[in-house]
């Protein structure tokens, strides 16, 4: 089956879709992306998603191109087009199409809007959940505000790609200070000797994740201690657990950062008890409620 992308008003076979070269997403990635987790042919979290695509939005002054409720009509009907029970759905929007110049083009000027979906094998997921992953360490390069979730993603993407050629999955991004931001397309969290719970608190310095504020809840729930901090590359190296977060992921076991051995080389039970958790936790009903609440 040929998958469909969502391009500016039109559903087109993807291998056909094109965006306009003065697109300025292209031209210099002047636009904000969400991927949200598909579950059951469901959007997941939908609402956390939305939430943080318009404060994106706002940050950079690009305004949304439709209400909340006509935009996830159009995610779930890509989701539906391409026929994805579980996946994940890509949407992107755009300062919109204009001459090159960098100051932003007249108010009059559309966003651009993108979105697609695709099946994921979750089943492949959990395979590496059991195993557990490796990540390196890498000196975060980004700009100043990777709070907003802008396309802008080449240092995540050298970063991604160095992890890849030293055979691990991801790269967790260290400050100038020594700590730990968050991983190239995750958050980063350890468990340390006493049992606590560590994650950098949100500020510009790391993204929101939806999966991050979920999990939140669930170990406030399960009563764990948790810290909202920075933590070193050291007290990661020496912590008796560690693991990531992100939308397709959920809570992703770490058994390795660099070269060394986290905990005894297996996912963390900790881990994998959020990790089993973590839906009962997810909204699905998100979608239901912002069409009926959002006109
Ligand atoms: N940090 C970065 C840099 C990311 O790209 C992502 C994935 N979008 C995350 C964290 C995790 O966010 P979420 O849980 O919303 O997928």
């Amino acid at each position: 089956m040929s998958r469909i992308a969502y391009v500016n008003g039109r559903y087109t076979p993807l291998r056909d879709a094109q965006v306009n070269v003065e697109d300025r997403g292209y031209q210099f990635a002047d636009g904000v992306y969400e991927v949200c987790e598909v579950r059951g042919a469901q959007l997941v979290d939908a609402p956390l998603h939305m939430e943080r695509l318009q404060r994106s939005l706002r940050e950079l002054r690009i305004r949304m191109p439709m209400t909340l409720a006509a935009l996830l009509v159009v995610l779930n009907e890509t989701i539906r087009r391409n026929r994805v029970g579980d996946g994940t759905v890509y949407l992107q929007i755009t300062r919109g199409v204009a001459h090159r110049d960098h100051h932003f083009p007249p108010d009059s000027t559309p966003p651009a809007v993108v979105v697609t979906a695709r099946h994921l094998d979750y089943g492949s997921v959990d395979a590496l959940a059991a195993k557990g992953i490796a990540v390196i360490t890498v000196p975060d390069e980004r700009w100043a505000r990777v709070d907003i979730k802008s396309v802008s993603l080449l240092p995540n993407v050298l970063a991604k790609q160095a992890a890849h050629e030293k055979g691990a999955k991801e790269a967790w991004l260290v400050d100038r200070e020594g700590y730990v931001t968050e991983g190239s397309s995750t958050n980063a969290w350890i468990v340390n000797d006493q049992g606590e719970v560590i994650t950098r608190q949100v500020d510009r310095a790391i993204l929101r994740g939806v999966t991050r504020t979920v999990l939140l809840k669930l170990l406030a729930d399960r009563g764990e201690r948790l810290m909202e901090r920075a933590f070193t590359v050291a007290e990661a190296r020496a912590a008796r657990e560690a693991f990531v977060t992100s939308a397709s992921q959920t809570v992703m076991p770490v058994v390795r950062i660099d070269d060394w051995t986290i905990g005894a080389g297996k996912p963390g039970k900790l881990a994998l008890a959020l990790r089993a958790a973590f839906h009962r936790y997810s909204d699905f009903a998100g979608n239901a409620k912002i069409s009926k609440e959002i006109p």
